[in-house]
């Protein structure tokens, strides 16, 4: 009962980028359960991140679902997440779904060229910059450092 709770959690994605689970991107502090009352701690990628508040519902339905009797989720902003709490597999689920990890170097998820040019600072969501590959002139989003 408790695992399957804590795996449904575990398991909520980022509606943005739905390969990537919160565990991935770093968002999931804590899972604290005492008899069938769940307290959830998750640190937002940035604050006033509309996926957030998905995010959040997404927590209290996974963990319902599983069994829990009540949810609490609780947002911690400090320390302030940073793109360094992303996993490795995180950033390899990123290129595979086409958008290039954070980090300094970004190359093209179609090429792998690693000489990109920013198009715009605001890609499809705010927490992305646009890129173009210089190589294969394909655009693709790049999540940027935080
Ligand atoms: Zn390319």
């Amino acid at each position: 009962m408790v695992n399957a709770i804590r795996s449904a959690i575990e398991s909520v994605c980022d509606p943005e980028i739905p390969v990537i689970t919160i565990v991935d991107l770093g968002v999931l502090r804590d899972v604290h359960q005492v008899g069938d009352a769940v307290t959830v701690t998750i640190t937002p990628t940035y604050s006033g991140c509309p996926a957030m508040d998905t995010i959040r519902e997404d927590i209290v339905v996974a963990a319902t679902t599983a069994g829990a009797g009540s949810v609490v989720v609780n947002t911690v902003l400090s320390p302030a997440w940073t793109t360094e709490w992303m996993t490795d597999e995180g950033r390899l689920k990123l290129a595979g779904f086409g958008i290039a990890p954070p980090g300094a170097n970004p190359t093209c998820p179609q090429c792998a060229a690693s000489d990109p040019r920013t198009v715009s600072e605001f890609g499809s969501t705010a927490c992305k910059a646009l890129m173009v590959c210089s190589s294969c002139g394909e655009p693709f989003d790049r999540f940027k450092d935080l």
